[in-house]
């Protein structure tokens, strides 16, 4: 007897090669799928340490598969062609900066700051109504559908939609209203119209229908009544990084950039063209699109980059022992994994800690429903800041740099926006973090004075990486895996930068517009329950008790 044949399956090398596929295929059984199937069993035999009986050895090879089910769940809502958002995919890019970085309260640029920012606008819109109209109405109602609707209540969006209604904008209102309308939902407020007071309560505020026929799946209503007559009513749709669009929307006119682009490819040629950087060609077309000039486009860019930095101090100072709101009774540990970081005794372990408490921090902050930044998003809000306040505060970048950082960062962010999505109810987490990541590298290159190429190879990477990552946060609360996953953009940020500026940029093989329509068309397959509607992933495989 061979020693082979004297081995038995629990004592055999599991890392001999030998294929453990019976040289006899049984009469009948197609050899190809056969050995296939063998073959994988033994490789999961040895990865397991389990080896097969004998029966199975010889079993026949399982029924085929049957075919997958359609996308469960929810049904995936096609959005409507004559949205904007759908339509400008086809022309130049238009977004400028003041559009795109915007400041509000967390947690979801699509779910609070969306929301408020129609219910202001249709406060706006209700006040210019005719005196005698206003001095009939009676009631004022917002309906909540789709994803609103589904996942609005871990969000706050009844609470970003009352402060709206209520004249607070997203920029300015001041956190702890919003924290009072949780801790005491019961308040009533006089909305002024003209001569006449309305009163308003989260009541107002209707929870609707999830499925249907929406033209977007982040679609809300608000009306003005007078009893059961209807003075005024808009159907609304926030369309992702906290932009709005109603029925009937026309986007305002706007001026021809100076360098137009539709793509990266195109942005990147203006650039080497011009023998200057993506940042530099942002700026003029910022200047040119909205008539700002330099000193302005870069004091609102200051603006933002301060409260980036902000949002990170503030969630780091946070007490150790904080619960962030809602069902999951979630720990602060921004403050304990910074402070733990750096006693590490590894200066590289030391950095990739740091950087993810910084993102945790302002992730956080967003998780309490403080003010974030939209970059693009408000689950993402912690990727851009960690790398924003680690470039500035860390490695003592010079600010000019991080400026045009900050310029190269959105230009990713518009292409995302133009071509694919920044909705995670349309295109789950990698239209949000991968968004945010694919910025931040960006930012992080263009700060290091990397060439055009390398910028967008570091951005490329970082989108490429995320690519099919769903949305499932846990009881709809934009906190687990929204918090960690911020900290994971964010080192993935960095290591795209790191990978991007160690290679030849030249033999970098995927182009960004590639990773771009890659993202549009997976946004399309993904099954519509992985699309912030908590209906799916670890939204049902993690039980809260
Ligand atoms: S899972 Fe991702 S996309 Fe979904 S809410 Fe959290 S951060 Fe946003």
């Amino acid at each position: 007897m061979s020693k082979r044949e004297d081995e038995t399956e629990n004592n055999r090398d599991p890392f001999d090669p030998s294929p453990q596929v019976p040289s006899e295929i049984p009469t009948g059984f197609d050899r190809r799928k056969f050995i296939m199937r063998s073959a994988v069993v033994g490789a999961a035999a040895v990865m397991n340490g389990c080896g097969r009986s004998e029966t199975e050895k010889v079993a026949p090879p399982p029924a085929a598969a049957a075919p997958p089910a359609p996308a469960g769940g929810a049904p995936a809502v096609p959005l409507a062609a004559d949205l904007n958002v759908v339509k400008k995919g086809e022309g130049i890019v238009l977004t400028t900066v003041d559009e795109f970085y915007k400041v509000g309260p967390g947690p979801s640029s699509s779910h609070t700051i969306g929301p408020m920012r129609i219910t202001y606008d249709f406060y706006q819109k209700a006040t210019k109504l005719p005196a005698d109209q206003l001095a009939k109405a009676t009631k004022l109602q917002v309906n909540l559908f789709g994803s609103l609707s589904a996942t609005g209540k871990g969000h706050g969006t009844e609470r970003a939609a009352l402060a709206g209604l209520v004249g607070k904008e997203p920029a300015t209102v001041d956190p702890k209203f919003l924290d009072g309308l949780r801790d005491k939902p019961d308040q009533v407020f006089p909305v002024k119209l003209g001569e006449k007071s309305v009163d308003v309560s989260l009541k107002d505020v209707i929870y609707d229908a999830t499925k249907g026929d929406f033209k977007h799946p982040n679609t809300m209503t608000v009306k003005l009544l007078a009893g059961n007559d209807v003075l005024l009513e808009q159907e609304y749709y926030s369309v992702g990084g906290g932009f709005i669009e109603w029925k009937g929307y026309t986007p305002p006119k706007k001026n021809t950039p100076k360098y137009p682009f539709r793509t990266m490819k195109e942005l990147r040629d203006h650039a080497d063209t011009n023998k200057t950087t993506i940042a530099k060609i942002m700026l003029a077309n910022e200047m040119s699109i909205a008539g700002r000039s330099e000193a302005e486009v870069y004091a609102f860019v200051d603006k933002i980059i301060n409260a980036m930095v902000a949002t990170v101090k503030s969630g780091l100072s946070m007490p150790e022992d904080d619960v962030l709101p809602g069902p999951i009774k979630l720990h602060s540990k921004a403050a304990t994994v910074y402070k733990r970081a750096m006693d590490d005794k590894y200066q590289a372990d030391r950095g990739i800690g740091s950087l993810s408490a910084f993102a945790i921090a302002a992730s956080e902050e967003n998780g309490r429903g403080h003010l974030v930044i939209t970059a693009p998003t408000g689950g993402s809000a912690g990727v851009m800041p960690a790398l924003v306040y680690g470039l500035l505060e860390v490695r003592k970048v010079d600010r000019q740099k991080v400026r045009d950082g900050m310029l190269a960062a959105a230009a990713v962010g518009y292409l995302c926006k133009h071509h694919a999505t920044l909705s995670a109810a349309e295109g789950g987490c990698q239209a949000e973090i991968g968004v945010a990541s694919s910025m931040a590298a960006a930012l992080t290159a263009t700060a290091f004075d990397a060439e055009s190429r390398v910028v967008e190879n570091a951005a490329e990477s970082a989108l490429e990486h995320h690519l099919g990552m769903t949305c499932d946060p846990v009881a709809g609360y934009v906190q687990v895996p929204c918090i960690e996953r911020c900290a994971f953009g964010a080192v993935k940020a960095w290591t795209a930068y790191a990978i991007a500026s160690n290679e030849i940029a030249s033999r970098h093989r995927i182009d960004f517009d590639a990773t771009v329509t890659a993202l549009a068309q997976t946004a399309k397959d993904m099954n519509s329950k992985y699309k912030e509607t908590s209906e799916a992933g670890l939204a049902q495989s993690v039980v809260l008790c």
